[in-house]
């Protein structure tokens, strides 16, 4: 079974030899079966475009080592509290306004305590009633929390894995692995779809780049979507000095993402403000279909944006249509998002 065929089923007993076979095929080949296995299950010339909204910004008690958001580290992001349902609301409308089909709503917390839940799911119900598809990412899951976020009328939870169990310590000590995968069952028990990938170029090794790859792959649903994350070396954190990865490496995780989760739509998210445009294309030839764009997606003239849009005509990609929608906009913290893989 090469995953070209879309009427199989998809696997979910990946051992970690075979990913790791995967990674070690020349260059070539498996950026050609990789594509294949996209074009048999996505339009290749289709890219989802997504943003979020930080709706609580930075004093997070977590220790991620590659987070500017962490409060231990003093990276000079500055705490923000829950923000106000209203303004929340109002950045929706705006968005919607825009053309947005998708709102994005993000929380720095270890997880929401039992008092925040109120207050997020009526931003999510708002939200909702404007006619716009929601999702949060919020952390570790309390009891009910899932179920009263899906009742609010949440579609989607972003909840990722980070990296490979056996360094999981290494870079997270105030939680472990299978924290998250408990939020992550309970995110799927009560119907919500997911949202889940890592971040490379942390120090891990490509085994353990195939072991995050085997941890997604061998869930019992696949993600919905999967961001792969390229570390971004923020000052004050402890991967401040992580040695480069070489990005042909990120390609290669890309095509190996595409090939063992082949419906799922891999989102090439943080680390990309770094890529050159040809990286970019690599990745989005080897199953990358998903990116977040800039900060003011919704005002004109910002330069990302344009860019980011004379790339689209260059390579003559369109955004992608999700559910015959328009595609997903909104307003993030790009600073922010392009470091934290929490929101991305
Ligand atoms: S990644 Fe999320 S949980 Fe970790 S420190 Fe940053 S905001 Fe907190």
């Amino acid at each position: 079974m090469d995953g070209t065929n879309p009427g199989m089923p998809v696997r979910h007993d990946w051992k970690l030899p075979e990913i790791e076979a995967l990674f070690d095929l020349p260059f070539m080949d498996l950026l050609a079966r990789a594509h294949a296995v996209h074009a048999a299950h996505h339009d290749p010339n289709a890219v989802q475009v997504s943003t979020l909204l930080s709706i609580k910004t930075g004093g997070c008690p977590e220790d991620c080592a590659y987070c500017p958001q962490a409060q231990r580290y003093h990276t000079g992001v500055e705490a923000q509290k829950l923000m106000d349902v209203d303004a929340v609301v109002a950045r929706a409308r705006a968005a919607k306004a825009a053309g947005a089909s998708r709102f994005c709503m993000g929380a720095a917390w270890r997880g929401p305590k039992d008092r925040d839940i109120p207050k997020v799911a009526a931003m999510i119900r708002e939200v909702k009633a404007l006619g716009l598809e929601t999702c949060a990412t919020l952390g570790l899951l309390g009891e009910g929390h899932a179920q009263q976020l899906k009742d609010a009328g949440l579609d989607y939870y972003n909840h990722n894995l980070d990296t490979s169990p056996d360094f999981y310590g290494e870079i997270i000590h105030t939680r472990e692995f299978e924290d998250r995968l408990d939020t992550l069952e309970d995110i799927r028990a009560a119907g919500l779809k997911t949202c889940c990938g890592g971040i490379v170029g942390m120090g891990e090794t490509r085994a353990q780049r195939a072991g995050l790859l085997q941890a997604l792959a061998n869930l019992p649903e696949h993600p919905q979507s999967v961001p792969i994350n390229m570390l971004v070396r923020v000052a004050g954190t402890p991967l401040e000095h992580a040695e480069d990865l070489d990005p042909f490496e990120f390609v290669r995780t890309i095509a190996v993402a595409r090939i063992v989760m082949p419906r799922s739509v891999v989102r090439l998210s943080a680390g990309r403000q770094q890529m050159s445009d040809e990286l970019q294309a690599l990745c989005f030839f080897a199953g990358a279909g998903s990116i977040f764009m800039g900060e003011k997606l919704l005002t004109t003239g910002n330069p990302d944006v344009e860019h980011d849009r004379a790339l689209f005509r260059r390579l003559d990609l369109h955004p992608m249509q999700v559910g015959g929608e328009t595609p997903d906009a909104g307003t993030l913290h790009a600073d922010i998002l392009e470091a934290c893989p929490h929101l991305a």
